[in-house]
């Protein structure tokens, strides 16, 4: 897996599908995307999650959002089942910067849920609605998502094997009005900062800890 910064990454099914997340576009100063993919998710249609137009080869776009909804996608692509989890972009049902769709990627021996940008804490018919849960990728840089505090409740409510921290401020992005993942570092005993670049996520139990293992990517 990789960090592409923002909320995009790049991961790879075991079979060899290759998935992007929520890319943005140029106008967001990272570095472009510029990788092929078979498979990108848009968990809903803001610049900064919608940036198809770099991306190489011709991947199939599941957009969670259509229309003013989250529509309910459904489906296998390779050895991945995709599918959405309505949520909202805050904290008023969606009233001021809409809805969002949550990803959940059940490939064989993992499940990776990408919250987009989420909210607001889960509710339980939520929570039971995303289901098992190993691999989490979070925002955590609040303003136009949940800041660091709320996503550790819903790390807590999700339960996963790794979170994995997104959407924060770094050294790209200095003028965003987002926080860096300090706050949401702070509600851990552990936190992994993991070097820019390729990581692994090896989900054997002798390889992670019994609690929820927090990383902190970089780009
Ligand atoms: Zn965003």
């Amino acid at each position: 897996m990789r960090w592409l910064g923002h909320a995009a990454f790049s991961l790879v099914s075991p079979n060899g599908v290759r998935i992007v997340t929520d890319p943005f576009d140029s106008s967001v100063p990272y570095p472009p995307i510029t990788i092929e993919c078979d498979v990108v998710t848009v968990s809903h249609e803001h610049f900064d999650h919608n940036g198809v137009a770099g991306l190489k080869g011709s991947p199939r776009i599941l957009r969670a959002v259509v229309g003013k909804e989250v529509a309910s996608t459904l489906e296998t692509i390779g050895d991945v089942r995709f599918r959405t989890v309505a949520s909202s972009h805050d904290d008023t049902g969606g009233s001021q910067r809409g809805p969002n769709g949550i990803f959940v990627m059940e490939m064989p021996g993992m499940t990776v849920v990408h919250l987009g940008d989420l909210g607001h804490a889960l509710d339980e018919k939520t929570v039971s609605s995303i289901g098992k849960c190993d691999v989490l990728l979070v925002p955590v840089g609040g303003h136009y998502t949940i800041d660091g505090k709320t996503a550790a409740q819903v790390v807590r409510s999700l339960k996963p094997k790794v979170a994995i921290a997104m959407h924060f401020k770094t050294s790209y992005i200095k003028d965003w009005p987002i926080t860096g993942p300090e706050d949401f570092e702070a509600e851990w005993k552990f936190v992994k900062r993991l070097p820019p670049g390729e990581f692994e996520v090896d989900l054997s139990p002798n390889k992670l800890s019994a609690e929820t293992e927090v990383w902190i990517p970089a780009i």
